[in-house]
């Protein structure tokens, strides 16, 4: 029996894994995709808004020659510290339920169990986006992740949204080549768009590069247009593809269902309810790490300040499973 399986081999899980076998514990990671899976769904080069040092893990330094890094550098520094910690990884492998109870775990995947005495879930919140629910938005050119601009030069291109991803994914697409129509539910680019790349997007829309619509919804989704209601009125705006950069939410199935962990019902983001001191959930033995201890404020917890949960929970299991019988 391990003594912690840890759901989501993401920034804070790793974090969580180097922490914890620091304490003397066994430790497996378990993800249903690659090693810092997100981070691999990140458009290519993106730029990371924070520096290298907020972004290290284990005490590893995370040397770059330049100011940030990119999704590449990222990609880098974190299988090397995960292979220097010769972290116990279990990839490409789906955690499905948990039964048992704290000291004797059962953690059920799509490929087997594993036994634990304790768990902690870190696992993030780029797997489920905010569906528009729209009429068309499964279709085969309508995409909820943005990767690169170069496939669509020359042709009309559908960004919805008004924050950090849709302002980037507008700008790279617009200097790629693609005219552009950005989509905005609100009156305006969103203050929390980074200062650096605000104004960028500002002046494209000013000197008419970008075609940009506020107080506008979406309507519906067909092969070859965006149907959409502005203030004055219905259009159909042309589109070969949709960006729809609406943002993620945690997997509520996974959560609630799959691993029974009460939520916070009191935060309007329906976090799950965890002990801020330890980070342990209502679901004792279970501990809960990183950007899903926000629920649906996705951007209350990241690298920066997530990967600091790690240093609780291994000091937290570190007195607890130490009691426990081996
Ligand atoms: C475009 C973009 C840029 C960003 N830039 C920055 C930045 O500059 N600085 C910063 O601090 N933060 C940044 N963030 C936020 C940051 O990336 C996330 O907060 C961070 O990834 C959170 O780490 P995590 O380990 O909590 O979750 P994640 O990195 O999301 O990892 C969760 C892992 O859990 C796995 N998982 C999910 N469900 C299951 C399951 N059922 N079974 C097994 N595995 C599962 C997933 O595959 C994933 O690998 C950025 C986010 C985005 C989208």
């Amino acid at each position: 029996m391990l003594d912690t399986v840890i759901i989501g081999a993401g920034p804070v899980g790793l974090a969580c894994a180097i922490e914890i076998q620091r304490q003397g514990l066994t430790v497996a990671v378990v993800d249903k995709g690659a090693l810092v899976n997100s981070i691999v769904g990140y458009p290519t080069q993106m730029e990371f808004f924070s520096t290298p040092e907020l972004l290290e893990i284990g005490g590893y330094p995370f040397p770059m020659a330049s100011y940030k890094p990119h999704r590449e550098d990222a990609l880098d520094y974190y299988q090397r510290v995960a292979a220097a910690e010769k972290l116990d990884l279990r990839l490409y492998e789906r955690v499905t339920g948990l039964r048992g109870q704290a000291g004797d775990f059962v953690v059920e995947t799509d490929q087997g169990e594993l036994a634990a005495r304790t768990v902690v879930v870190a696992t993030g919140f780029f797997d489920v986006p905010n569906y528009m629910g729209v009429p068309g938005e499964a279709l085969p050119h309508v995409n909820h992740y943005y990767k690169e601009p170069y496939a669509h030069a020359g042709r009309d291109v559908v960004v919805v949204g008004a924050k950090n991803s849709s302002a980037k994914a507008a700008l790279a697409l617009t200097r790629a080549g693609a005219r552009v129509a950005l989509v905005v539910r609100g009156s305006e680019v969103s203050e929390s768009v980074k200062y650096w790349i605000r104004p960028d997007l500002l002046n494209r829309i000013k000197e008419g590069r970008i075609q940009a619509y506020f107080n506008t919804t979406i309507d519906a989704i067909t092969p070859t247009t965006v149907e959409v209601t502005m203030p004055e009125g219905p259009r159909s705006l042309p589109a070969t593809y949709v960006y729809a950069l609406t943002g993620y939410r945690p997997d509520y199935a996974l959560l609630l269902d799959a691993l029974a962990l009460p939520l916070d019902e009191n935060d309007p983001a329906r976090p799950p309810l965890f002990s801020p001191a330890t980070h342990e959930t209502a679901r004792p033995g279970v501990y809960v790490a990183g950007t899903v201890c926000g629920g649906l404020a996705t951007s209350r917890w990241f690298i920066e300040n997530g990967r600091h949960h790690a240093q609780l929970i291994a000091r937290a299991l570190a007195g607890t499973v130490e009691l426990a019988p081996r």
